[in-house]
Order: structure tokens, then sequence, then C-alpha cells
């Protein structure tokens, strides 16, 4: 069977958005491959934060993945298990500064602050010790994580070319495009953690109330019609999307007279998706020190796991 590593970064609360573009098809997989979760949280010191926000972020991401479901893999918090910075160094020791410099999401994200911290520019030497530290075959990412699984092959090539085959090379898949869920204020923009605005994003953990007031003020579009056009009517798509993924239903399969009664439906479908989810995070969360050993668990399997690799690596490179 495959291996797959797919990271969760604990940059904000997680969002509908991450739920049913990741997390759903992550559960789904479960099934079919030898799957490997970690909540990226080394990944999340690359731009400005507050220390209590991500610890705690941390925990409510950890504890929520396993809520929607993802108990039956290695799941893990990437700090506990320190091979993924020893790794890292030997990788940025086999990257060249050009091939980072030229990655488009570091120059997007550090054009637009004033101090740019190094670990944005060193991490995809990060990524590509979080993939290649499990000898993953295949990586599912989305369209902007294309560049970075891409630099990982080349790490990879050239570190089993200059210092012998340490490394498994992965291939980037696109998962079958699930559901990219836009923000209810802002149909043109994704729902994101991090951007994207409080008001136009649903959090896996917001209350009923807060849900159906977030989704009967989602943007719509001008005119009446309630029909599937991304286009032309991104907001009443969007909505539609939500539906369908929320439901299981292809979008074809719901006719709307009104807006309204749309919002409706959908306010309700959403609510009712993350009951359960809530349901279990409660649960999880009033056993905080079983959820503390489930997560040292298994950041000790992951440790166990990945030693060989790890050992074979600093062997090729010179190290004692
Ligand atoms: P950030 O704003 O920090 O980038 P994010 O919400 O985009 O946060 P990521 O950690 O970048 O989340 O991505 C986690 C996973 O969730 C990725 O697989 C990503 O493709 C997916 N994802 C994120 N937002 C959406 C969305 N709006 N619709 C569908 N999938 C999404
Ligand atoms: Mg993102």
């Amino acid at each position: 069977t495959k291996r797959v590593f797919t990271a969760f970064k604990p940059t904000g609360h997680l969002t509908l958005g991450n739920l049913l573009g990741a997390i759903v098809p992550a559960v789904r997989l479960q099934d079919e491959a030898d799957c490997v979760y970690a909540v990226a949280d080394l990944h999340a010191l690359t731009i400005k934060h507050d220390p209590e926000r991500l610890r705690a972020n941390t925990r409510e991401a950890a504890t929520l993945l396993l809520a929607c479901g993802l108990d039956r893999s290695l799941l893990y918090i990437q700090s506990q298990v320190p091979a993924h910075t020893e790794l890292a160094y030997l990788l940025e020791s086999t990257a060249h500064y050009g091939e980072m410099r030229r990655m488009i999401q570091f120059k997007e994200k550090s054009a637009a602050q004033e101090e740019v911290r190094l670990s944005l520019l060193t991490y995809p030497a990060l990524m590509a010790a979080d993939i290649l530290l499990h000898r993953v075959d295949v990586v599912p990412v989305g369209e902007d994580q294309r560049q970075h699984v891409e630099l990982t092959r080349d790490l990879a090539l050239r570190f089993n070319r200059l210092y012998g085959e340490v490394f498994t090379v992965p291939e980037a898949v696109h998962p079958r495009v699930a559901a990219r869920i836009m923000d209810l204020s802002d149909p043109t923009s994704k729902m994101g953690k991090s951007d994207g605005s409080a008001a136009g994003t649903v959090y896996l953990l917001d209350r009923p109330d807060d849900i159906r007031r977030k989704v009967m003020r989602a943007v719509t579009d001008s005119g009446t019609e309630v029909r599937h056009d991304p286009v032309g009517k991104p907001g009443v798509s969007n909505l539609l999307a939500l539906l369908a993924a929320c439901s299981d239903r292809p979008v074809e399969s719901f006719s709307y007279g009104s807006y309204g009664a749309l919002k409706r439906d959908v306010a309700e479908a959403v609510v009712e998706r993350l009951r359960p989810v809530q349901e279990r995070y409660a649960e999880l969360s009033a056993d905080q020190a079983e959820l503390s050993r489930l997560l040292s668990d298994g950041a000790a399997l992951a440790t166990r796991r990945t030693a060989g690799l790890l050992a074979e690596a600093r062997q090729a490179i010179g190290l004692p």
C-alpha cells in the first residue's frame, strides 16, 4: 500500500474549507493507504505568531482532526518529533539559496512583510523533510504546494545522486477536487483560516447560531435565480457547493425558488454536518490527560518509524 503524508498548519482555527477540502478526503484515504498526519506547528513559526495562541491552536487542531475521524492513522504534532528539524538541516545543506529564493510562495509572502523570518525562506526544506522522512510515495496537495513538492523531488534526487540512494522520490497528486469552499462574504476568494474575513468563514467549532448567522448573511449575486454557475453566480454557487458537500448529494440535485430558502437549508446542513464533530471534540477535550497520551504515543511511534531513515541520511552525508 502507498504511504501518504498530510500536514495541517495551525495558523488559526480550522475552517469548513479545511474540513470539506482536506479532512474529509483524508478520512476516506485511511481505508486505501498508509496515512500519516501531522499538525505542522513548526511551519506556523515562519510568520509572526503568538506563543500561547500557537500552542492552543496546535492542540485544538490535533483534537479536531481526531474528532473528524482521522483516528485510524498515525497522527502527531510535528515539533514533538525532532527528526523533522534534523533532516530539514541536512536538506538545507543540499538545497541552494537560489532555488529557495525563487519559490513563488516565498516571493509572495515575503513581499507582504517588513521583517521576513529566515525560516520562511527555508520552509520548503522542512516540508521536504516531512515528506522524505516518512518515505512517502504520494503527496496530495493543492496547486499552491505543487512547486514545493517539485523541490522536494529535486532535493531527494540530488541527495541520492551525491551521497547514495537514501530517499524515496515522492509524487504530487491533486486530489479529485472535493470542494473549494469560498469566503461567504467574498465568494471570489478562498475561505481560509489565516486570511479571509471572520464574517465569511465558518470555523469547525462555531456555535450553531453563529453558523446560521454567517450563512444567512452570505453575499449572494444579483438576480433571484438559483443555479450553479461559479463564474456568473459565485455566491449562489458556493452555497450550492456547500450544501452538496455537507449533504453528500450532487449540486444538480437541488432546485430552489429563492435565495432565502437555499440559505436556510445550507445553514441547517452545515450545522448538522458539524454537530457530530463538535460532540466528539467535546468528548475528547474532556480528558486532556488521555489526549496528551494519544499525541505523545503518536510522536513516539513517528520517532521510531523514522529513526532508520534519519540514520541512513546522517551516515550518507558524512556525520558520525
Ligand atoms: P492558511 O490561511 O494559513 O493558508 P488554510 O485554511 O488555507 O490556512 P492550509 O493549512 O493552507 O489551510 O491547508 C490545509 C488544507 O486545507 C489544504 O489541503 C488545503 O488545500 C485545504 N483547504 C484550505 N482552505 C480550503 C478551502 N477554502 N476549500 C477547500 N480546501 C481548503
Ligand atoms: Mg492555505
